[in-house]
């Protein structure tokens, strides 16, 4: 008799809000980085024509090259669209092209405009890739490329700025979330928040803080990410902070906030607060 590998529980999350700066790329790439060092494997979808993910992931995104443009248009297989990240061997990533700024107006007239990357990452597109974790990072609005993520994925990470007007938007996300539950994705949900940019100095950076848990509840990470020069460098160089300054406190907290989100259960991410 042949023993059939277990079929992977694998979680697609969504980094999403439509504030631009937040940290949604910064996280997306760190968190990958992070769940990759944990020994899982993590593909990143960048949805953002500015290709920011791509580059702090370190792999190709000139305009032409296979991305995540022909992948939502439906010219490329996710598993050709695929490049691995030169520094970790369980780090991958579909990137996006300059091309993808036009996707927004291309798709609102193809069929099944909104279901697109979700047919295209389904479990038979990904099949036979051994992936725990895809993480897909959202362009800052709400348009058809967001909403693709989110009828794609389960869970929706929000990153959310310890600034002032951090919770600008994000009643207007949340519509948007219950929308996309409501009429394509009833799974959809937001399962965890992450605090970004701290500056333990400011009282302000506490009092967003105290509001977002109250706000959200356990969705929220208990680890929060510090403001950081160490985590603005790091693109510069192609690299995550996990790679560029390991021994940053920056590095320690995206460090640890995957090892939260790894630890959590699927049915924990489903009770937490929306
Ligand atoms: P978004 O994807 O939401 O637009 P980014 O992740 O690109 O936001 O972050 C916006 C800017 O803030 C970038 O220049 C990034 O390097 C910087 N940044 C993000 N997180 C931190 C941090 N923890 N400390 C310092 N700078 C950060
Ligand atoms: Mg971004």
């Amino acid at each position: 008799s042949v023993t059939l590998p277990k079929p992977k529980k694998r979680r697609m999350i969504t980094i999403a809000n439509q504030k631009g700066g937040v940290g949604k790329t910064t996280t997306a790439v760190n968190l990958a980085s992070a769940l990759a060092l944990q020994g899982l494997t993590v593909l990143v979808v960048d949805l953002d024509p500015q290709g920011n993910a791509s580059t702090a992931l370190g792999v190709d995104h000139h305009s032409g090259i296979d991305s995540s443009y022909e992948l939502l248009i439906g010219e490329v297989a996710a598993k050709d669209a695929i490049q691995s990240s030169p520094h970790s061997e369980r780090l991958f990533c579909i990137p996006a092209t300059i091309d993808l700024a036009g996707a927004e107006i291309e798709l609102v007239s193809m069929v099944a405009r909104e279901g697109r990357l979700k047919t295209a990452l389904s479990d038979e597109a990904l099949e036979g890739l051994d992936i725990d974790f895809v993480l897909i990072d959202c362009p800052p609005s709400l348009g058809l490329l967001t909403v693709n993520a989110m009828v794609a994925a389960k869970e929706v990470l929000i990153p959310i700025q310890c600034e002032y007007y951090a919770l600008e938007g994000v009643g207007q996300l949340l519509r948007n979330i219950e929308l996309v539950q409501a009429h394509l994705n009833p799974a959809l949900h937001v399962s965890t928040v992450i605090l970004t940019m701290y500056d333990g100095r400011t009282k302000l950076a506490d009092q967003v803080a105290d509001e977002v848990r109250n706000h959200f509840g356990d969705a929220v990470l208990k680890s929060v990410i510090p403001r950081s020069v160490k985590v603005s460098e790091a693109p510069g160089y192609g690299m995550t902070v996990l790679d560029y300054d390991p021994g940053s406190r920056g590095a320690m907290s995206y460090l640890d906030a995957g090892r939260e989100l790894a630890s959590r259960t699927k049915s924990e991410t489903e009770s937490v607060a929306r």
